[in-house]
């Protein structure tokens, strides 16, 4: 077993809009080891967002609660004060951003936003080694040093998430999140930069949080996969697990792999998944999933749904009564 670096333990996240309560995150439990890359995989308004930005505590100014732990090496990022959580931003965990048109400074030529990072977290450093340390960064992600001095938007789409991912792997962070780090780029660039990233991970042996709703991305990236539905991990377990198709899945799971097209398997149609995402400000009563699910059963509709569990793999749905031990 691999060393914990960071450990979830029933985390839930409120959100308060006009006297309105929204459950973001709800009661979430994940570990994650040492140079382990999990994906974070659901679709939008799941809370997958909210799971990650809890971690740099970054949530909007309208959450009104946070409640369990986040244990970061084993200390309570929930508990940190705003001095102990900056020096973790950026040093040790740091986050790529799904937008870089907007995440990048345009009016800071690209070499000193880098820069900027680097001297932050390492005071007293010289401004020789500041400069080494970003040509370094640059070449790390394929752009020539070069065009460090030129400005955002002299770079294309694929080239900004390239520095934006620099900016993130500055300081050699333990964790990177990263946010549907490729959905603002063309399919052929996204292959380039999920190599990129997958080499620099090798290289750095950061852990990495891929928070995404493209299971192919997932497919050539991750060591491990959550599901993320509702607010809650619905499903959980290593990369040949939830793609083994001779092992039964939660029927979310199984809606996500039945919409996206697979040329190994004949298919006449695509089965998309029915229905909407819930509102989280109105949750369904007993299972979230269950005005969708095709299997709903009487008893979905109401109460706990048990999680059942085999090893580290675990599935919250009733399907699966009696299979493994329930929790
Ligand atoms: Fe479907 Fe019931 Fe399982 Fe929910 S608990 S996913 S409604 S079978």
């Amino acid at each position: 077993m691999g060393e914990t670096l960071l450990e979830l333990k029933d985390l839930s996240v409120r959100y308060t809009t006009d006297g309105v309560i929204s459950r973001a995150v709800n009661h979430v439990n994940l570990k994650l080891d040492k140079g382990e890359i999990l994906g974070l995989v659901g679709e939008t308004g799941a809370g997958k967002t909210t799971t990650a930005l809890s971690l740099l505590k970054l949530l909007p100014k309208y959450t009104s609660e946070v409640d369990g732990e986040i244990l970061f090496e084993g200390k309570d990022i929930n508990k940190m004060d705003d001095k102990e959580i900056r020096n973790i931003r950026g040093s040790k965990i740091s986050m790529i951003f799904q937008d870089p048109m907007t995440s990048l400074n345009p009016v800071f030529r690209v070499g000193e936003q880098i820069a900027d990072v680097i001297k932050i977290h390492n005071e007293g450093i010289s401004l020789h080694e500041v400069e080494d340390r970003v040509d370094n960064i640059l070449t790390m992600v394929g752009i020539p040093p070069s065009r460090k001095r030129e400005y955002p938007h002299q770079f294309s789409g694929g080239m900004k998430q390239r520095i934006m991912i620099a900016i993130a792997i500055a300081c050699n962070p333990d964790l990177l999140l990263a946010d549907e780090p490729t959905t603002a780029l063309d399919v052929t660039i996204q292959a380039q930069v999920i190599k990129m990233m997958r080499n620099l991970q090798k290289e750095l042996k950061s852990s990495v949080i891929l928070i995404t709703h493209d299971l192919g991305i997932v497919a050539n990236f991750c060591d491990k996969v959550a599901i993320m539905y509702a607010g809650e991990i619905i499903e959980y377990g290593t990369l040949e697990e939830l793609f083994d198709k001779s092992k039964p899945h939660h029927p979310y799971t199984e809606g996500l792999f039945g919409s996206i097209p697979n040329i190994q398997e004949k298919t006449s149609r695509l089965k998309p998944i029915f229905g909407l995402t819930p509102n989280p400000a109105e949750l369904p009563e007993g299972c979230h999933f269950h005005p969708r699910c095709e299997k709903c059963m009487e008893v979905c509709k109401s109460g706990e749904v048990p999680t059942y569990r085999n090893g580290d793999y675990r599935c919250q749905c009733h399907l699966f009564a009696g299979k493994e031990a329930a929790v």
